[in-house]
């Protein structure tokens, strides 16, 4: 593979490539598990003495296919997938941060990874603080303690749609010694990379546009590979692995020790695998990622224009809208589109939000994002619901605030229906 490909060179060639004979689209590898000739050969990969799959919750051919792809897409060195978002998250985390320690994490944050954070982690023994991003870096440093471990942060978040300050959060996390890990799912690759800002571990849900069609659940952690563990934080790295006859990650596996650790600890015994149907899904949908990216941008900042000037809407969120308080870092860090999530706050509050997306009829009613049918929520009473009000208002959560996820159409069409559920939300 070639390294310096475009983006939408990796995505079509990058990952599975057939040797002569074999089939030319990645194997949908549909097996629990792998059959050798030698035991002392199976022995040897249950001791990480040699690569190769051996059982499924461990490694597939298939998910292989789409974590290589993925990896160079956001120019990381490996990837790993998982069942979900959420696993990815949490397994992400929990590599390197355990009881007793502690996080610091944006406060504008997916609601599923806000509960994670405020209410599995403490029960786990790990703490989390969540900082106002838009908060001075001393202010935010005045949250780390001695045993904070990891700074986290979405590039986009969702629902608030504030860019993340690269600058800013790589400064404090290289100042704090700790890894940067960033929630890609809303920009993509395609828009965003990272690790060219300074991020460390990047993870998504590949349930959006990754699979973009709706499909599959699922979720990916991607290692930068350019982190540090040597740096007197992180000895579950660097001291021996009981579990594995006292091996050394970092010492064995150099700057693959993070994501090799994840995949053979917290893979193996959580057991949050992707499924080998979905990952093929997911690298399908990574084919097509960058056009499919180029329309929701473009459908969605026009959209957000058209909603500007409509008489019910009271304020409308886009990051590439110039009214938006993020305008400069998106400019900045999201050159080639905002991604295709708006939101917007209609007159009337709770009850016209209601009524509109009871009229939207080409746009649905789904608890979902990043697909390419266009998509319409309600988030204080959905995915935001078990946060109190005081955390909604944190994460970016009005009574008031519709979510669109648009998807790929005619702007045309969309336009047209967006007019005339404003229309209902307002008799
Ligand atoms: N991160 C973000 C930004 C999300 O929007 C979501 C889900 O909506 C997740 C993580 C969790 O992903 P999943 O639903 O695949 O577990």
């Amino acid at each position: 593979m070639k390294k310096d490909w475009r983006i939408e060179t990796q995505a079509i060639q990058s990952g599975y490539v057939p040797k002569d004979g074999e089939p030319r689209i990645l194997p949908i590898v549909q097996s629990t598990t792998f059959k050798f000739q030698s035991a002392e050969h199976v022995a040897k990969l249950f001791d990480l003495e040699v690569g190769g799959h051996f059982y499924t919750r461990l490694s597939n051919p298939t998910a292989e296919g789409f974590e290589t792809k993925i990896a160079a897409m956001e120019g990381g060195i490996a990837a790993m997938a998982t069942s979900s978002g959420q696993a990815a998250t949490t397994i992400a985390v929990m590599n390197i941060c355990r009881n007793g320690q502690h996080i610091v994490a944006a406060s504008t944050l997916y609601g599923g990874t806000y509960s994670l954070f405020a209410n599995t982690f403490p029960k786990m023994g790990i703490e989390v603080t969540f900082v106002d991003p838009e908060a001075s870096a001393a202010e935010i440093e005045a949250a780390f303690r001695p045993e904070t471990r990891a700074l986290f942060g979405e590039t986009i978040g969702n629902p608030g749609l504030n860019v993340l300050d690269f600058e800013k959060f790589t400064t404090i996390a290289k100042k704090m010694q700790v890894p940067l890990i960033i929630d890609n799912t809303f920009p993509t690759p395609y828009l965003c990379r990272p690790f060219e800002h300074g991020a460390d571990i990047v993870i998504h849900s590949a349930t959006k546009y990754i699979d973009g069609h709706a499909t599959s659940v699922g979720g990916v952690i991607v290692d930068g590979g350019t982190f540090d563990w040597g740096n007197g934080k992180y000895p579950e790295l660097t001291e021996p692995d009981s579990s594995y006859h006292g091996l050394k990650y970092l010492e064995t596996f150099g700057s693959l020790a993070y994501i090799v650790k994840a995949r053979v600890q917290y893979m193996r015994d959580l057991g949050a695998c992707v499924a080998p149907l979905n990952a093929f899904l997911f690298n399908l949908g990574l084919e097509t990622l960058p056009l499919r990216m180029q329309r929701h941008s473009e459908n969605a900042l026009a959209l957000a224009k058209y909603l500007e000037t409509h008489d019910a809407v009271s304020w409308v969120r886009y990051p590439k809208l110039e009214s938006h308080k993020s305008f400069g870092q998106a400019e900045k860090y999201l050159p080639k589109g905002g991604s295709g999530v708006l939101t917007f706050g209609i007159k009337g509050g709770a009850e016209a939000g209601k009524k509109f997306m009871e009229s939207c009829q080409l746009i649905a009613l789904v608890v979902h994002v990043g697909d390419a049918r266009s998509c319409v929520l309600h988030p204080a009473t959905t995915t935001h619901r078990q946060l109190s009000e005081e955390e909604q208002i944190a994460s970016g959560v009005t009574p008031d605030l519709i979510r669109l996820s648009v998807g790929i159409e005619h702007i045309d069409d969309l336009i047209a229906d967006v007019e005339q559920a404003l229309k209902a939300s307002q008799q």
